[in-house]
């Protein structure tokens, strides 16, 4: 794991270089960690709020939306923000996009860290669909018993599907429901022999995912190959960014620059 350069021995920093994390993420949970208790830098992590209780990262932690993007310009202007790195869920497009045109419009960095998304295996029966509708689509036949595990905002696409039954797994309890179903409020991370037990349990014959890439959701992708379970796997939308990173070192080391050109003009 790569880590940011400080800025030099003993060396106190004038103006801490003022980092916007927008998070939600594992990805962006490690960053605030190993980004806290820096006398160069100052991290605020911003979650959307979706969840009743939230894993809260380490360091400053603000919670709820801004506001559209006028909304996010405001604050990014009335908190100094340096720079904005952009961990969300490869499946938020809002955020990122809000977050992308703030930054065009003040010139400030933007770093978007995108994790690369799940390849298929061997072993591995996966129909690929482009949105969460097509899924559904595809989903919806009787005697199909499919596990969900989307999140809870997407489930609404599911309410229509009268054919199948669905195991529907959520951290907080959601608002709308298939109409034939069973459910788990859980939260993760779930272990892979958790998976192929539960999925066993409820005979569940096919998965529907995001493809979120990662590790902290895979492990049902990887019960269901070894069930030999197929996936419906919904592709990525496309998000912009101004420069895209796919891993939490590449951010350390873009902050890393970001705080050593500073020092250099501060030197001069
Ligand atoms: P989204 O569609 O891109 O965002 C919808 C709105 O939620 C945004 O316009 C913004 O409201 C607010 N928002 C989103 N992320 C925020 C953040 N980090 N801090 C402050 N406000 C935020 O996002 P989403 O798909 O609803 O996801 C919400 C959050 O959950 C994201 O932070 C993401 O990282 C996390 N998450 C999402 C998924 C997923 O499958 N979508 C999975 C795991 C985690 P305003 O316009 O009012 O600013």
């Amino acid at each position: 794991m790569g880590h940011v350069p400080h800025t030099g021995a003993n060396v106190i920093c004038p103006f801490p270089v003022r980092i916007l994390l927008l998070g939600g993420t594992t990805e962006a949970a490690e960053l605030a960690m190993m980004l806290q208790g820096r006398d160069d830098l100052t991290v605020i992590s911003s979650l959307a709020g979706r969840v009743t209780a939230p894993h809260l990262p380490a360091g400053i932690v603000r919670i709820g939306g801004f506001g559209g993007v006028a909304g996010l310009e405001g604050y990014v202007k009335a908190e100094k923000i340096d720079v904005v790195v952009d961990a969300t869920h490869p499946f938020a497009t809002k955020i990122s996009y809000n977050a992308e045109l703030v930054c065009r419009s003040l010139s400030l960095r933007l770093i978007a860290l995108q994790r690369p998304p799940w390849e298929m295996k061997e072993g591995d029966c996966w129909k690929i669909v482009s949105d969460m509708r097509a899924a559904a689509l595809a989903a919806d036949h009787e005697g199909n018993r499919v596990f969900l595990s989307i999140g809870r905002q997407e489930l609404d696409v599911f309410c229509h599907c009268e054919k199948a039954t669905f195991l529907v797994r959520a951290i907080d309890l959601p608002d709308n429901l298939p109409p034939h179903n069973d459910l788990i409020l859980k939260r993760g991370p779930f272990v892979l022999e958790d998976e192929i037990e539960m999925l066993r349990e409820h005979s569940i014959n096919l998965v529907v995912s995001k493809n979120s890439g990662g590790e902290a959701t895979y492990a049902k992708i990887e019960a269901a190959r070894l069930l030999s379970i197929p996936v419906v796997m919904v592709a990525r939308p496309q998000k912009n960014a101004l420069t895209r990173v796919s891993s939490v070192a590449e951010v350390l080391r873009e902050l890393g620059q970001i705080i050593k050109s500073r020092f250099d003009r501060l030197e001069v």
